[in-house]
């Protein structure tokens, strides 16, 4: 038993020391296989050194292989899988120095235009000059003293247009006049020169200012779009022209008028901005003042 248990013990010892050399020789052959394989030397040589570099796999080809293997009874099909890479390395573009500037990081900001065309070739074009002749009631052919306002009018007769009032002016001689008439389509009819007066606001402002009467489609006095359009141009360029502020830009209702008996009345003139059961018309000749391309 003795001899036999001896025996027995020499036996799993060199069983025993047999396993642990494969054992470490099998963990060495595995460490060996992996360097070699894995490339992890390979890699770290040929990582590109320039942070601007890319490096992409890209898998280029799949080989499938089949190994048939035939025995007296049975048929197996061993099929291998492999997959090969291909490593792309993409370098940044060539920088050529230059001494060109370098455009500026921020945008500048367009300088805005105008929504209107007010130069005095535009205004040329959409003024048509058709003087009245002269006449106590409505060319005076006096002179201006002075030029003090510029004055905003509505005619009072519903779709009326420039031509008809032009007419009005010329062939009935009402002791009123303007020096521009604006249409409902926006046309404009200069009546008189610049430096003559009109009568126009039955005050002594007549002497100081120019008046522009606007037709209207309807009893409330408001203005087409194209009437509005060619007023803002209008009044502008004339500012302008004259070096005259907005302020200057009044109502024929900004003119206070008296009676006989001294009460101090105003004209609802031009209605629509003027208009005293309206609160609203005073803010809508407010925002008018504001449309007005003035350099003031
Ligand atoms: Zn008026």
């Amino acid at each position: 038993m003795a001899n036999r248990n001896q025996h027995d013990t020499k036996t799993e010892s060199f069983l025993s020391n047999l396993m642990k050399f494969f054992f470490i020789f099998f963990v060495l052959l595995i460490i060996i296989l992996s360097i070699h394989y894995m490339g992890f030397l390979d890699d770290i040589e040929t990582t590109p050194t320039d942070p601007s570099t890319q490096t992409s796999t890209v898998p280029t080809k799949t080989e499938t292989t089949e190994r048939h293997t035939t025995t007296s009874d049975t048929v197996s099909v061993e099929i291998t899988t492999q997959e090969t890479t291909t490593e792309i390395v993409t370098y940044p573009p060539a920088t050529v120095p230059t001494n060109r500037p370098k455009p500026p990081e921020t945008m500048t900001t367009p300088p805005i235009v105008n929504r209107y065309d007010i130069s005095d070739e535009a205004m040329k074009e959409l003024i048509e000059v058709r003087y009245l002749t002269i006449h106590p009631n409505s060319r005076s052919g006096k002179k201006l003293t002075e030029l003090k306002n510029i004055v905003v009018h509505y005619t009072g007769n519903p779709r009326s247009t420039a031509d008809q009032n032009w007419r009005n002016f010329e062939n009935n001689k009402p002791n009123t006049s303007a020096h521009f008439i604006i249409g409902l389509e926006g046309e404009i009819i200069q009546c008189m020169p610049l430096d003559e007066v009109a009568w126009a606001v039955g005050t002594d402002g007549n002497y100081t200012s120019i008046s522009i009467e606007c037709c209207h489609p309807d009893e409330t006095g408001k203005f087409t779009d194209e009437t509005y359009e060619s007023l803002v141009k209008l009044v502008s360029w004339l500012c302008n022209k004259f070096g005259l502020g907005r302020d200057a830009v009044i109502r024929h209702y900004d003119y206070p008028r008296y009676t006989s008996s001294g009460y101090e009345w105003h004209k609802q003139c031009p209605l629509y901005y003027a208009n005293e059961k309206d609160p609203a018309s005073h803010r809508r000749w407010e925002e008018f003042k504001d449309d007005l391309i003035i350099n003031d």
